[in-house]
Protein backbone atom coordinates (compact mmCIF):
# COMPACT_ATOMS: atom_id res chain seq x y z
CA UNK A 1 0.00 0.00 0.00
CA UNK A 2 0.78 3.80 -0.38
CA UNK A 3 2.99 4.80 2.96
CA UNK A 4 0.13 7.60 3.02
CA UNK A 5 -3.10 7.69 1.22
CA UNK A 6 -5.97 10.47 2.13
CA UNK A 7 -9.61 10.30 0.67
CA UNK A 8 -11.78 13.26 1.10
CA UNK A 9 -10.83 13.74 4.51
CA UNK A 10 -12.97 17.04 6.34
CA UNK A 11 -12.90 19.11 9.23
CA UNK A 12 -15.14 21.44 11.02
CA UNK A 13 -14.49 23.95 14.18
CA UNK A 14 -17.07 25.66 15.47
CA UNK A 15 -17.31 29.38 14.81
CA UNK A 16 -16.90 31.76 17.80
CA UNK A 17 -20.28 33.76 18.15
CA UNK A 18 -20.94 37.42 17.18
CA UNK A 19 -23.91 37.11 19.58
CA UNK A 20 -24.53 35.01 22.12
CA UNK A 21 -28.16 34.53 20.92
CA UNK A 22 -26.87 33.77 17.04
CA UNK A 23 -26.89 30.55 15.48
CA UNK A 24 -23.39 28.42 15.96
CA UNK A 25 -21.39 28.15 12.74
CA UNK A 26 -18.70 25.83 11.85
CA UNK A 27 -15.66 26.85 9.26
CA UNK A 28 -14.91 23.76 7.61
CA UNK A 29 -10.79 24.14 7.81
CA UNK A 30 -10.55 21.44 5.66
CA UNK A 31 -13.15 20.68 3.34
CA UNK A 32 -12.48 17.14 1.23
CA UNK A 33 -8.57 17.07 1.09
CA UNK A 34 -7.44 13.65 -1.14
CA UNK A 35 -3.71 13.00 -1.53
CA UNK A 36 -0.83 9.81 -2.04
CA UNK A 37 2.30 10.08 -0.76
CA UNK A 38 4.64 6.83 -1.45
CA UNK A 39 7.56 5.78 0.02
CA UNK A 40 10.85 8.62 0.11
CA UNK A 41 8.52 10.89 -1.82
CA UNK A 42 8.23 14.86 -0.64
CA UNK A 43 5.15 16.35 -0.71
CA UNK A 44 4.37 20.34 0.42
CA UNK A 45 1.34 21.80 1.10
CA UNK A 46 0.96 25.77 0.10
CA UNK A 47 -1.35 28.47 0.55
CA UNK A 48 -2.43 31.26 2.36
CA UNK A 49 -2.69 31.71 6.15
CA UNK A 50 -5.62 30.11 7.59
CA UNK A 51 -6.08 27.66 4.16
CA UNK A 52 -6.23 24.65 6.61
CA UNK A 53 -2.67 23.33 6.28
CA UNK A 54 -2.06 22.66 9.80
CA UNK A 55 -5.44 21.01 10.04
CA UNK A 56 -4.76 18.55 7.44
CA UNK A 57 -1.30 18.00 8.86
CA UNK A 58 -2.58 17.22 12.54
CA UNK A 59 -5.26 14.69 10.85
CA UNK A 60 -2.56 13.06 8.50
CA UNK A 61 -0.78 12.15 11.60
CA UNK A 62 -3.65 11.11 13.91
CA UNK A 63 -2.76 14.16 16.32
CA UNK A 64 -6.97 14.57 14.92
CA UNK A 65 -9.43 12.29 13.68
CA UNK A 66 -10.96 13.79 10.42
CA UNK A 67 -14.96 14.16 10.71
CA UNK A 68 -15.54 12.39 7.29
CA UNK A 69 -13.21 10.67 5.00
CA UNK A 70 -10.20 8.31 5.81
CA UNK A 71 -6.36 8.58 6.12
CA UNK A 72 -4.40 5.82 5.96
CA UNK A 73 -0.70 5.22 6.61
CA UNK A 74 1.05 1.90 5.16
CA UNK A 75 -2.66 0.24 4.44
CA UNK A 76 -3.78 1.38 8.72
CA UNK A 77 -6.29 3.58 9.36
CA UNK A 78 -4.97 5.40 12.60
CA UNK A 79 -8.36 6.21 13.56
CA UNK A 80 -9.61 2.48 14.08
CA UNK A 81 -6.86 0.77 14.96
CA UNK A 82 -6.37 -0.49 19.06
CA UNK A 83 -4.12 1.76 21.13
CA UNK A 84 -1.06 -1.09 20.85
CA UNK A 85 -1.45 -0.73 17.23
CA UNK A 86 -1.42 2.56 16.72
CA UNK A 87 1.80 3.42 18.66
CA UNK A 88 3.25 0.84 16.43
CA UNK A 89 2.06 2.77 13.88
CA UNK A 90 2.81 6.05 15.18
CA UNK A 91 6.75 5.17 14.92
CA UNK A 92 6.64 5.80 11.30
CA UNK A 93 4.86 9.03 11.40
CA UNK A 94 6.83 11.84 13.27
CA UNK A 95 6.22 15.56 13.45
CA UNK A 96 8.42 18.46 13.26
CA UNK A 97 6.48 21.95 14.30
CA UNK A 98 7.40 25.47 13.57
CA UNK A 99 8.49 26.86 16.90
CA UNK A 100 11.12 24.37 18.32
CA UNK A 101 11.14 26.62 21.77
CA UNK A 102 7.27 26.22 22.00
CA UNK A 103 7.62 22.37 21.32
CA UNK A 104 10.72 21.33 23.52
CA UNK A 105 9.87 21.02 27.07
CA UNK A 106 12.36 23.60 29.04
CA UNK A 107 12.95 21.53 31.53
CA UNK A 108 14.33 18.50 30.24
CA UNK A 109 17.80 18.28 28.85
CA UNK A 110 18.80 17.51 25.07
CA UNK A 111 18.90 13.44 26.01
CA UNK A 112 15.72 13.83 27.54
CA UNK A 113 13.38 15.44 25.00
CA UNK A 114 15.36 13.15 22.11
CA UNK A 115 14.45 10.14 23.74
CA UNK A 116 11.12 11.23 24.52
CA UNK A 117 9.05 8.99 21.64
CA UNK A 118 11.03 6.17 22.41
CA UNK A 119 9.75 5.60 25.23
CA UNK A 120 6.31 6.88 24.57
CA UNK A 121 6.11 4.98 21.54
CA UNK A 122 9.05 1.86 22.06
CA UNK A 123 8.83 0.87 24.92
CA UNK A 124 10.12 -2.40 23.95
CA UNK A 125 13.28 -0.82 22.93
CA UNK A 126 15.99 -1.66 25.98
CA UNK A 127 17.02 1.11 27.88
CA UNK A 128 20.72 0.48 27.19
CA UNK A 129 19.76 0.81 23.35
CA UNK A 130 17.75 4.06 24.04
CA UNK A 131 21.26 5.98 24.78
CA UNK A 132 22.67 5.11 21.22
CA UNK A 133 19.55 5.38 19.31
CA UNK A 134 19.22 9.12 20.62
CA UNK A 135 23.05 9.63 19.96
CA UNK A 136 22.66 8.68 16.50
CA UNK A 137 19.85 10.63 15.77
CA UNK A 138 21.80 13.86 16.84
CA UNK A 139 24.35 13.12 14.51
CA UNK A 140 22.27 12.59 11.86
CA UNK A 141 21.55 16.28 12.41
CA UNK A 142 24.74 17.39 12.77
CA UNK A 143 25.08 17.35 16.48
CA UNK A 144 27.61 15.86 19.16
CA UNK A 145 27.60 14.22 22.18
CA UNK A 146 28.08 17.62 24.20
CA UNK A 147 24.49 18.25 23.08
CA UNK A 148 23.48 15.63 25.64
CA UNK A 149 23.13 17.65 28.93
CA UNK A 150 22.14 21.45 27.61
CA UNK A 151 18.86 22.76 27.66
CA UNK A 152 16.56 24.12 24.99
CA UNK A 153 17.36 27.51 26.05
CA UNK A 154 21.19 27.45 25.88
CA UNK A 155 20.96 26.43 22.28
CA UNK A 156 20.55 28.62 19.29
CA UNK A 157 16.99 28.73 17.07
CA UNK A 158 18.56 26.53 14.38
CA UNK A 159 19.86 23.74 16.78
CA UNK A 160 16.45 23.76 18.66
CA UNK A 161 15.03 22.82 15.05
CA UNK A 162 18.02 20.34 14.69
CA UNK A 163 16.34 19.08 18.36
CA UNK A 164 13.38 19.37 17.07
CA UNK A 165 14.18 16.78 14.16
CA UNK A 166 16.42 14.36 16.14
CA UNK A 167 13.56 13.43 18.17
CA UNK A 168 11.19 12.94 14.83
CA UNK A 169 13.74 10.87 13.85
CA UNK A 170 14.41 8.83 16.79
CA UNK A 171 12.11 5.85 15.92
CA UNK A 172 13.75 5.55 12.79
CA UNK A 173 9.94 7.12 11.24
CA UNK A 174 8.99 6.47 7.48
CA UNK A 175 7.74 9.81 7.00
CA UNK A 176 7.88 13.45 8.61
CA UNK A 177 5.37 15.68 8.24
CA UNK A 178 6.72 19.45 9.29
CA UNK A 179 4.63 22.20 9.98
CA UNK A 180 6.30 25.22 8.87
CA UNK A 181 9.67 23.89 10.49
CA UNK A 182 11.73 26.62 9.15
CA UNK A 183 9.60 29.81 9.42
CA UNK A 184 10.68 30.71 12.97
CA UNK A 185 14.31 30.97 11.97
CA UNK A 186 16.56 33.87 10.47
CA UNK A 187 17.03 32.92 6.56
CA UNK A 188 20.58 32.45 6.88
CA UNK A 189 19.84 29.47 9.62
CA UNK A 190 16.84 28.55 7.19
CA UNK A 191 19.24 27.04 4.57
CA UNK A 192 20.87 24.85 6.52
CA UNK A 193 17.62 23.38 8.14
CA UNK A 194 16.15 22.66 4.86
CA UNK A 195 19.47 21.12 3.22
CA UNK A 196 19.37 18.63 6.54
CA UNK A 197 15.63 17.89 5.34
CA UNK A 198 17.39 16.73 1.75
CA UNK A 199 19.81 15.05 3.34
CA UNK A 200 17.81 12.92 5.79
CA UNK A 201 15.70 12.33 2.79
CA UNK A 202 18.27 10.86 0.28
CA UNK A 203 20.52 9.01 2.79
CA UNK A 204 17.39 7.61 4.89
CA UNK A 205 14.58 7.41 1.99
CA UNK A 206 12.66 9.16 4.49
CA UNK A 207 9.08 10.36 3.01
CA UNK A 208 8.70 14.16 4.12
CA UNK A 209 5.19 16.20 3.81
CA UNK A 210 6.13 19.94 4.20
CA UNK A 211 3.70 22.41 5.07
CA UNK A 212 4.53 26.02 4.22
CA UNK A 213 3.56 29.55 3.01
CA UNK A 214 6.87 30.20 1.35
CA UNK A 215 7.23 28.97 -1.85
CA UNK A 216 10.52 29.32 -2.25
CA UNK A 217 11.15 26.95 0.85
CA UNK A 218 8.88 24.49 -0.94
CA UNK A 219 10.56 24.96 -3.98
CA UNK A 220 13.69 23.90 -2.49
CA UNK A 221 12.80 20.19 -0.84
CA UNK A 222 9.42 19.49 -2.38
CA UNK A 223 9.24 17.07 -6.10
CA UNK A 224 5.26 17.82 -5.93
CA UNK A 225 2.95 20.40 -4.25
CA UNK A 226 -0.70 20.26 -3.12
CA UNK A 227 -2.10 23.87 -2.89
CA UNK A 228 -5.05 24.85 -0.49
CA UNK A 229 -7.51 27.34 -0.89
CA UNK A 230 -9.77 27.45 2.27
CA UNK A 231 -10.12 24.26 2.67
CA UNK A 232 -10.09 22.67 -0.83
CA UNK A 233 -7.02 21.46 -2.75
CA UNK A 234 -7.02 23.57 -5.89
CA UNK A 235 -4.44 22.27 -7.67
CA UNK A 236 -1.46 19.26 -6.92
CA UNK A 237 1.42 18.42 -9.37
CA UNK A 238 5.40 18.78 -9.86
CA UNK A 239 6.18 21.60 -7.40
CA UNK A 240 8.35 23.71 -10.49
CA UNK A 241 5.24 23.26 -13.01
CA UNK A 242 2.06 24.30 -10.26
CA UNK A 243 4.63 27.05 -8.62
CA UNK A 244 5.27 28.43 -12.19
CA UNK A 245 1.82 28.99 -13.00
CA UNK A 246 0.49 32.41 -13.46
P1 LIG B 1 -3.16 27.23 8.05
O1 LIG B 1 -2.27 26.20 8.69
O2 LIG B 1 -3.21 27.10 6.56
O3 LIG B 1 -2.83 28.62 8.48
P2 LIG B 1 -5.21 26.19 9.83
O4 LIG B 1 -5.36 24.74 9.52
O5 LIG B 1 -4.40 26.57 11.01
O6 LIG B 1 -4.67 26.94 8.52
O7 LIG B 1 -6.65 26.85 10.00
C1 LIG B 1 -7.72 26.68 9.05
C2 LIG B 1 -8.99 27.27 9.61
O8 LIG B 1 -9.44 26.50 10.71
C3 LIG B 1 -8.85 28.70 10.12
O9 LIG B 1 -10.07 29.36 9.86
C4 LIG B 1 -8.66 28.49 11.60
O10 LIG B 1 -9.10 29.62 12.32
C5 LIG B 1 -9.51 27.28 11.88
N1 LIG B 1 -9.00 26.46 13.00
C6 LIG B 1 -7.85 25.75 12.97
N2 LIG B 1 -7.68 25.07 14.12
C7 LIG B 1 -8.74 25.38 14.91
C8 LIG B 1 -9.16 24.99 16.22
N3 LIG B 1 -8.43 24.14 16.96
N4 LIG B 1 -10.32 25.52 16.69
C9 LIG B 1 -11.07 26.35 15.94
N5 LIG B 1 -10.74 26.74 14.71
C10 LIG B 1 -9.60 26.27 14.18
P1 LIG C 1 -17.35 24.52 0.69
O1 LIG C 1 -16.78 23.60 1.70
O2 LIG C 1 -18.45 23.92 -0.12
O3 LIG C 1 -16.31 25.19 -0.15
P2 LIG C 1 -17.27 26.54 2.62
O4 LIG C 1 -18.17 26.54 3.81
O5 LIG C 1 -15.87 26.12 2.77
O6 LIG C 1 -18.00 25.69 1.49
O7 LIG C 1 -17.27 27.99 1.97
C1 LIG C 1 -18.47 28.71 1.73
C2 LIG C 1 -18.08 30.02 1.07
O8 LIG C 1 -17.22 30.78 1.92
C3 LIG C 1 -17.33 29.78 -0.22
O9 LIG C 1 -17.92 30.58 -1.22
C4 LIG C 1 -15.93 30.22 0.04
O10 LIG C 1 -15.42 30.94 -1.06
C5 LIG C 1 -16.02 31.13 1.26
N1 LIG C 1 -14.90 30.88 2.18
C6 LIG C 1 -14.81 29.87 3.07
N2 LIG C 1 -13.68 29.94 3.78
C7 LIG C 1 -13.03 31.02 3.36
C8 LIG C 1 -11.78 31.63 3.70
N3 LIG C 1 -10.97 31.12 4.64
N4 LIG C 1 -11.41 32.74 3.05
C9 LIG C 1 -12.21 33.25 2.10
N5 LIG C 1 -13.39 32.73 1.73
C10 LIG C 1 -13.81 31.63 2.34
Amino acid sequence: PALLAVRDVVRAYPLPRRHPLAPAGTVRAVAGVSLDLARGESLGIVGESGCGKSTLSRLVTALEPPDAGRVHIAGHDPNTLPRMALRRLRRRVQMVFQDPMGSLDPRWTVARIVAEPLAGLAPDVPRADRRARVAEALAAVGLGAEALDLYPHQVSGGQRQRIAIARALVTDPDLVVADEPVSALDVSVQAQVLNLFLDLRARRGLALLFVSHDLDVVRHVTERVLVMVHGHAVETGPTEAVLSRP
